[in-house]
């Protein structure tokens, strides 16, 4: 396992360590300047790492133009349920303060005084750590500082997600924090506009959040000077799967994929071959071995049709099926779909039931060409992003292991 940030072993959950290990000189930074700290942001090129990407200066830009009504709120979005993805359950059990650090700025640049740790329930170490890391830091002489610079009281909590995949959607989450069953909302209105209860709301991811300190504490340009090429920062990347030392890495962003696999996770199991990888948390374009040059970072992986996602990378070797992989991955949508738009709950539901089909050697020639259909109609049929990526995964199996399917029909 790598070095997070900081080495949690260092501090561990208590704030006093975590202020000696020079925490808290971001927040003292941002204090003395709070107009300081989007600007720093933006140069420092910091991005969603919760799998969108989206330049996180801009994301901001949108709450700070808005006024309380009465409230701000933010989100910091640990709900975390993709397969393959640990990185933010990482980081809320081993380094709370960096977390709740990030979310004290983030608050004091965005004039928050709402702040809500949104976090999978099934993570109750992280829980259990951020419950009692906020109340250290609700005891600080930064709170009351933070509160004189916003001009009103904060709040910082931790609530526990309904644990469906689909609740760490935006506006799910937000659905969630009203007391609602987490169905993703249509947009607009955007959250930053009109969110949890009407008011201007941002969710961050935990990882992007736990960023934040450092970049304040650092400059911008140390922040830059990490990543490799035009990339900046660095990246949790989860690596899972069939390879030696699977374990969340933190690496300069834009490390390559050979690297990741064969450097840090220590090569194949029994040295097998490299059949594929599922980015992102399984709901991307496939990558294959003559990938392994790609950089891991947002703009390299999307020029080779797929997304970074998460960053989560699961690893397939020569041997594995990949269509029983794709179906076990397209079930798990078909559960988690939350069923406002028909074509979703029912199309992956019968996306399923052609995969286990396929899979079990009882599909035929109709079967294959009714879900080749399917992956090319379905996209772009739902609310949310859901049906997108299971449909991802289909049509790019379909098109890299073609053969794989055809060989398992009956006629
Ligand atoms: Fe729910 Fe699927 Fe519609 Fe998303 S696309 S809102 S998961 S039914």
């Amino acid at each position: 396992m790598k070095k997070v940030l900081l080495d949690p072993q260092s501090y561990g959950n208590s704030l006093s360590n975590w202020l000696k290990a020079n925490g808290g000189d971001g927040l003292e930074k941002a204090l003395s300047n709070p107009q300081n700290i989007l600007p720093t942001i933006e140069a420092a090129g910091l991005r969603g790492l919760g799998g969108s990407g989206f330049p996180t200066f801009k994301k901001w830009q949108f709450v700070c133009e808005q006024k309380p009504n009465p409230d701000k709120y933010l989100i910091c979005n640990g709900n975390e349920d993709e397969p393959g993805t640990f990185k933010d359950a990482f980081l809320l059990t081993n380094t709370p303060h960096q977390v709740i650090e990030g979310a004290l700025i983030t608050a004091l640049a965005n004039q928050i005084n709402k702040i809500i740790f949104y976090i999978n329930p099934d993570q109750k170490h992280s829980i259990e750590n951020m419950r009692c890391a906020i109340e250290q830091w609700q005891k600080n002489e930064f709170y009351a500082q933070i509160e004189q610079s916003l001009e009103t009281s904060i709040w910082m909590q931790v609530l526990e997600s309904s644990g469906h995949y689909i609740g760490g959607e935006e506006t799910a989450a937000i659905e969630w924090v009203e007391g609602k069953f987490p169905f993703p909302r249509g947009k607009p209105p955007f959250p930053a506009v009109s969110g949890v209860h009407d008011c201007p709301t941002l969710i961050n991811n935990i990882e992007t959040l736990a960023n934040v300190s450092h970049i304040i504490r650092k400059g911008a340009k140390w922040y830059q000077s990490l990543g490799r090429g035009a990339s900046a920062g660095n990246k949790l990347y989860c690596l899972s799967g069939d390879v030696l030392n699977p374990g969340v890495y933190e690496l300069p962003m834009g490390t390559p994929l050979s690297e990741l696999i064969y450097t840090h996770g220590g090569g194949m199991l029994l040295s097998k071959k490299l059949k594929a990888v599922f980015t992102g948390g399984v709901s991307s374009t496939i990558l294959t071995p003559k990938d392994l040059d790609v950089p891991l970072d947002f703009d390299s992986v999307h020029k080779r049709g797929s997304s970074l996602g998460t960053g989560a990378m699961i690893v397939v070797s020569e041997g594995t099926g990949i269509v029983k992989r794709v179906t076990e991955y397209v079930n798990f949508y078909a559960h988690s779909s939350c069923g406002q738009c028909p074509p979703c709950k029912t199309g992956t539901f019968y996306v399923s039931q052609l995969l286990n089909k396929i899979d079990t050697g009882r599909a035929s020639r109709v079967d294959l060409d009714s879900l080749i259909n399917l992956s090319k109609i379905l996209p772009g049929s739902g609310r949310c992003h859901l049906i997108d990526g299971a449909m991802k995964i289909v049509d790019s199996s379909l098109y890299h292991f073609n053969e794989e399917y055809r060989s398992s029909l009956i006629s």
